[in-house]
């Protein structure tokens, strides 16, 4: 089908939100290269619906449809899916394609799609070579973790997310190459750094914001090249050590106050405005080695791309796509996967080519509205074609989609170039990370037509009140271990709260080496509340705020504008790159 091409910008209303949003002209010029029609939903509200097609960490124990094994998967009971274990899923007992049906002309695609998706049984979770890794998900290469989800290659790491080749740490998220660190927020390279975010090549430090190759540092914002400061002062090593006694670590008392006194420096110490490394006519925050890459959060290695999120290991063309990368070339609207060229509308593609509206196919190439495929072409909803079939009934399945188009209850309107409408989504809206980043009331989701799924009353016995947890760690005995123990946030209407958490041995011994005090929140609090510490992932057009007389500026202030996560009411100091770099350096 062929996409009109625009020599400017166009102005559309999105169905989902009603506000106003733009249609650049080098937008158009993507969706004529990958014969998909411009988008009718903006793209906060299309970030939104894909995120509701992940849901990281929210479990639920049945058991396997086919060797009736206990298993713990991501589908509630009550959910209209067969779920087989991940060995039965991988085996060959079933076969994919015996769920094959013809196209009917007479049911919008994305009805009959839904029904394809009920009939194939589904693996109960998303992992590929996980050795004692039972609680996480979305991940591969895990040795020995635990609730710990998405990301690769991490041994001993626990309660985390989207962490890469890291070990022996607890509590990271957004982080890579940690090692023996705990609280890592956005960190890289670091060894032995605790409660810390947006760091990078730390040793031996804690409570460090923005700092970059750091040793014996505390409290420390912006700073690099640096050893035994304290909330940036400079002390002799003596000194530090001594200083560092007296902080009491250990203490739960003195950690707030620690992060008290960090974020506090925090407000008088310029910020760049934003991270963005190695990169050219790029925007966003938290990118590195990146080309024309517009509108982008967390991603690596990526060119010519806009609206994208985690996104690693080298994508070019991409637009509108999360948690993917891994060599992948023209991709629009994939929720999660790996690597690709021309797919678009997806969950879980793995290495196909030439796909659309598929989940959970990989290693396949010219197949539409699949799902669980391996090693297939050209396949329509599980059925096989020759080629020239397939291309002869393609076009006209793409005029069906207009013709008839799937109409939700709420009025949205799904024509081809539209992701999947959210029923189709396996989840509750708060069991998907779209609760994460567009955070909604029970009331808020049902109106606006998504699942809910209130969990089960869990009337945890709590062995220890919150109250009752030890101030410091080391009056804390090894009987802890396994007991239960009521969640800070507990029956604070906070809706992740799973209300008691357990310290498991190895946690355990980890506080008790590195001196830290017990966490007084359940892994989902946590989880949460690191979450909620980074920016926005909008961006706000703003000046440097910077007036220092020694910069030279050509004005008596400098006049250079930039795209930021810092909305313009923050108390933060925001700087040009220029500016921060004289500054900080
Ligand atoms: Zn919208
Ligand atoms: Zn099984
Ligand atoms: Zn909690
Ligand atoms: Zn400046
Ligand atoms: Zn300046």
């Amino acid at each position: 089908m062929e996409t009109k091409t625009h020599s400017t910008s166009l102005v559309q209303v999105c169905q989902n939100c009603k506000k106003k949003f733009i249609i650049e002209a080098e937008d158009f010029s993507f969706y004529g290269k990958i014969k998909i029609p411009p988008p009718t939903f903006c793209p906060d509200c299309r970030f939104q619906r894909r995120l509701l097609f992940r849901n990281n960490r929210v479990f639920y124990k049945r058991e396997c449809a086919l060797c009736k094994k206990p298993i713990i998967g991501l589908y509630n009971k009550d959910r209209p899916y067969i779920v087989y274990c991940y060995d039965c899923w991988f085996s060959d007992k079933w076969d994919v394609m015996n769920y094959g049906r013809d196209y009917d002309f007479s049911v919008p695609f994305f009805t009959q799609f839904q029904a394809l998706q009920k009939a194939v049984p589904r693996a109960n979770l998303y992992r590929d070579n996980f050795v004692l890794s039972d609680y996480c998900n979305y991940g591969l290469d895990f040795k020995e973790c635990y609730l710990l989800f998405g990301g690769k290659g991490n041994e001993r790491v626990s309660f985390g997310n989207q962490v890469v080749d890291s070990r022996d740490s607890l509590d990271i998220a957004f982080s890579e190459k940690i090692e023996f660190s705990y609280e890592n927020f956005e960190c890289m390279r670091t060894n032995k750094l605790f409660f810390s975010r947006y760091s990078q090549d730390c040793i031996d430090s804690s409570y460090l914001i923005d700092c970059r190759n750091c040793l014996n540092c505390f409290g420390c914002v912006g700073l690099v090249n640096k050893q035994y400061y304290i909330f940036n002062e400079q002390y002799s090593k003596e000194e530090y050590q001594n200083v560092l006694k007296e902080i009491n670590q250990g203490s739960f008392k003195s950690h707030i106050e620690n992060l008290k006194k960090v974020n506090e420096l925090k407000l008088k110490i310029p910020h760049r405005y934003a991270r963005i490394y190695k990169s050219v006519n790029s925007d966003g925050d938290d990118l590195s080695e990146t080309r024309n890459t517009h509108m982008s959060f967390s991603s690596r290695q990526t060119e010519d791309a806009k609206y994208l999120f985690y996104i690693r290991s080298h994508a070019k063309d991409c637009y509108d796509t999360s948690f993917q990368g891994w060599n992948s070339e023209l991709v629009y609207e994939i929720a999660h996967g790996f690597g690709g060229s021309n797919i678009a509308f997806g969950m879980r593609n793995i290495f196909n080519q030439d796909a659309r509206y598929s989940e959970e196919c990989r290693d396949s190439s010219n197949i539409f509205g699949c799902e669980g495929l391996r090693k297939k072409s050209y396949c329509i909803l599980n059925k096989q074609y020759t080629k020239e079939q397939y291309e002869e009934l393609l076009p006209k399945i793409i005029k069906h989609m207009n013709d008839m188009p799937y109409i939700d209850q709420n009025g949205r309107i799904y024509k081809y170039g539209e992701f999947f409408p959210s029923e189709l989504s396996p989840f509750a809206y708060n069991e998907t990370i779209a609760q994460e980043y567009f955070p909604l009331t029970k009331e808020e989701a049902l109106e606006q037509g998504y699942k809910w799924e209130d969990g089960e009353n869990r009337n945890y016995k709590v062995d220890i009140e919150n109250k009752d947890i030890p101030d410091h760690i080391k009056d804390v005995e090894e009987d802890i271990v396994n007991k239960v123990i009521a969640c800070e946030h507990s029956g604070k209407c906070k809706d992740q709260c799973t209300e008691a958490f357990k310290i498991i041995p190895e946690e355990f011994k980890f506080y008790k080496r590195m001196t830290l005090p017990l966490p007084r929140l359940c892994p989902n609090c946590r989880h949460y509340q690191r979450i909620n510490s980074r920016n926005p992932m909008k961006l706000w057009d703003r000046a440097c705020m910077c007036d220092k007389e020694r910069h030279f500026h050509e004005k008596d202030k400098c006049v250079v504008e930039f795209k930021t996560t810092y909305a313009p009411d923050r108390p933060e100091i925001v700087y040009c790159e220029k500016c921060y770099q004289q500054e900080i350096y």
